[in-house]
């Protein structure tokens, strides 16, 4: 496994594995990396040939107040792991070799950034298509894998990638949890111990709605207030939003008759943890 800090040492070892035939992976990540970034790296190699993972904590996805400086960057332990999960290079660009030139260009997907983390993280997701828009262009892979946990970035990779005709695959993994439910996440080291039981509540109250749908509730208020009750329970947990809404549009679902994506964010302490389900009553 390389590791490496340059766009231009990037491209060359992918045309060489394109020269030798074989396909290419990209598991796109901030680092910090978990049980759920390693799903995916299993994943891509499964899927590729030759695996790239990225670690680069993007500065522009993050807003004024938010962790930037705190974000962890654990990279031996990282690199460590990317080894042992089968990626053949992992990329670690530094801010300057991202972003080293003033930028006058940026990607923007409109209306599906619009509700749910959109509307409490302005910016964000600019900054992600902006960043996803170069990690792509960079790598050039056949599949790029992501994980359901941030289940509003993968409806606007995909159409991102839709919309510019990248030939590129957007491959969407489950999200992977802790045994008590919990979705796992970098930011979960934020927690303290309390923090952290009472952070499962999250995933209670998903499943909590899935069992009402299964006992035949299908009006997405009653849906959400069931979620939203079970959070505001929890004293300390501030709940951002508790969304029921269209799979593939992020429109609220008034009547539940065919996927939907129920989403909830909350901060807790300093950590702000997102979770969700999707839920299909057509099967
Ligand atoms: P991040 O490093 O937080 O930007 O995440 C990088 C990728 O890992 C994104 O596609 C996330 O959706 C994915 N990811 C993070 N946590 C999980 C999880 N618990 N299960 C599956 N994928 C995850």
């Amino acid at each position: 496994m390389d590791s490496v800090e340059t766009i231009m040492v990037v491209r060359h070892a992918v045309a060489a594995a394109r020269r030798a035939g074989k396909t290419i992976g990209l598991v796109p990540t901030m680092g910090a990396l978990h049980a759920g970034h390693t799903s995916l790296m299993d994943a891509a190699r499964v899927a590729c040939d030759f695996v790239v993972v990225s670690i680069f904590v993007n500065p522009t996805q993050f807003g004024p107040q938010e962790d930037l400086e705190a974000y962890p960057r654990p990279l031996e332990d990282d690199l460590a792991l990317c080894r042992d999960h089968g990626a053949d290079l992992v990329f670690i660009p530094s801010v300057d070799e991202m972003y080293g030139r003033e930028t006058l260009t940026h990607v923007e997907v409109t209306q599906l950034t619009e509700p749910l983390c959109g509307e409490k993280r302005p910016g964000h997701f600019h900054g992600v298509t902006t960043v996803c828009t170069k990690l792509f262009n960079i790598v050039q892979a056949d599949q790029a894998f992501f994980g359901q946990k941030d289940a509003q970035q993968t409806v606007v990779i995909k159409r991102l990638v839709a919309d510019l005709n990248f030939p590129l695959e957007i491959v969407v993994c489950p999200t992977v949890r802790a045994r008590d439910g919990l979705a796992i996440s970098s930011r979960n080291r934020y927690l303290n111990t309390a923090q952290r039981h009472d952070a499962t509540h999250l995933y209670r109250s998903l499943c909590a709605c899935r069992r009402a749908i299964e006992q035949g509730e299908r009006q997405g208020a009653v849906l959400e207030r069931i979620v939203r009750e079970i959070l505001e329970a929890v004293p300390s947990l501030e709940v951002e939003y508790v969304a029921v809404v269209d799979a593939d549009t992020l429109t609220p679902v008034k009547n539940l008759t065919h996927a939907a994506l129920v989403a909830v964010a909350a901060k807790l302490g300093s950590a702000r943890l997102i979770d969700n389900i999707v839920v299909d009553v057509t099967g």
